[in-house]
């Protein structure tokens, strides 16, 4: 690969050859990518990306840590839309405000960035069965993306997985385990079979190139934008792979010189459950919390890359700020209805964050601002009817429907 130098322990420092099937340090630190900067920005430029052909989040390999001839995963993962809200725009009192639908990946999340770099990583190894651990769509996306690509999948959720990213998880063959725990024991469980195993480990803050899959998320923000970066970006927290990822981005688009701005992040946790922003707020080291939020896909209590994900806060100048489960519902009905994009839980979470914080004033008016939905809302239909109530039922009756139209439109 000669776009990467070497992975890096965050911890310790040390170095280490860029393998395909690389874990975590000695020292059992979190290994980071080191790209040569120098070599992408002589070699490749905005334009060679933005004229690619492939609207998938391989038009970035440039800044991916493959082969040349590494082969792309089938499903067509990526290039998901940047849509303009400028009715919301003046609704949250900004000058700029973007929707990034990520919940149109075909999986259904955001996961399927780092699944597709999983897939590609695996068989870059040689490797035929790849497992992970997850609160519900990182299992999902990977056993998505590993049946298109012809390889075995065991996935370890929590009991607690809602329904529809199981349902998933089995349509595409994977081989399910509902561990009768926490998402913290469930990890541990799959950590230690994959062990004893040797499975290709995709467990995103063990296995450093799941993050470059998801940094292609802030890559398509910045090029969808014209290479132009906004002023914040605001998403949803769990074990905080995703924020570090986004962070990593568009440092990455930074340093080769294709952007000359970093945004500010605003990280999104549950008042319930938010190690990662209280250890940002206060500087302290971070400790476990509850997992009590029904937003499930950030419901991590014990973050497994904490470091990281506080790094990306605090160094970019950006915002932690916690959301009650009402206020995650009540961003659930308001980005369906302004934006008509349907986002499961932790999908508008970060959604609830920014109207938060436009509320208490602590947007400038003049900021332009986009909001990642880091997952789609039909994985989660309970949580929908809970955020946007039943339906009106009537008797199939003319007068009956007149008098409730009526009612409605007092
Ligand atoms: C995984 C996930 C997140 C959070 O990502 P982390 O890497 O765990 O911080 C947010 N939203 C959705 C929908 C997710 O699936
Ligand atoms: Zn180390």
């Amino acid at each position: 690969m000669k776009n990467v130098k070497c992975l890096k322990c965050i911890k310790c420092g040390k170095e280490y050859e860029a393998l395909p099937d690389a874990t975590t340090c000695e020292c059992g630190g979190i290994l980071d990518v080191i790209y040569d900067y120098d070599y992408i920005r002589e070699n490749f430029t905005p334009d060679d990306i933005s004229s690619s052909d492939n609207y998938t989040m391989w038009r970035y390999r440039p800044f991916l840590p493959v082969e040349e001839d590494t082969v792309q995963p089938p499903l067509r993962v990526g290039w998901s839309p940047l849509y303009e809200e400028p009715r919301m725009a003046e609704k949250l009192g900004i000058r700029k405000f973007w929707l990034k639908d990520d919940g149109l990946n075909p999986t259904a999340s955001l996961k399927d960035r780092a699944s597709s770099m999983g897939v590609a990583k695996a068989i870059e190894a040689g490797y035929d069965t790849i497992a992970c651990s997850s609160t519900g769509n990182a299992a999902s996306s990977l056993a998505g993306n590993a049946a298109a690509a012809g390889l075995k999948t065991y996935i370890f959720v929590p009991e607690r997985a809602p329904i529809g990213k199981v349902a998933q998880l089995l349509i595409f063959g994977a081989n399910v385990v509902s561990v009768k725990g926490n998402y913290e024991e469930t990890f541990e469980l799959s950590k230690a079979a994959i062990d004893e195993y040797g499975w290709y480990n995709r467990n995103a803050a063990i296995n450093c190139y799941l993050m470059e899959g998801k940094k292609t998320v802030a890559l398509e923000i910045a090029e969808q934008l014209g290479w132009k970066i906004p002023d914040y970006v605001a998403l949803s927290t769990g074990d905080g792979c995703t924020i570090a990822g986004v962070w990593k981005g568009f440092k990455d688009l930074y340093n080769a010189g294709f952007t000359d701005k970093l945004p500010k992040l605003i990280s999104v946790q549950s008042v319930n459950t938010c190690p990662i922003n209280r250890a940002a707020r206060t500087g302290e080291p971070w400790e476990p919390m509850e997992e009590n939020t029904l937003a499930d896909s950030i419901s991590v209590g014990v973050p497994r890359n904490p470091d990281k994900a506080i790094n990306a806060i605090v160094e970019s100048g950006g915002i932690p700020v916690e959301v009650t489960d009402d206020e995650i519902l009540e961003a659930m009905r308001i980005t369906g209805r302004e934006c008509g994009v349907f986002g499961e839980p932790a999908g508008v979470t970060g959604m609830a964050g920014l109207k938060k914080l436009c509320e208490e004033g602590r947007i400038p008016a003049d900021a332009s601002v986009v909001a990642i939905v880091t997952g789609n809302g039909l994985k989660d239909t309970v949580n929908g009817i809970k955020a946007a109530g039943e339906p009106v039922k009537l008797e199939p009756d003319i007068d009956k429907f007149r008098a409730y139209y009526e009612q409605l439109n007092k």
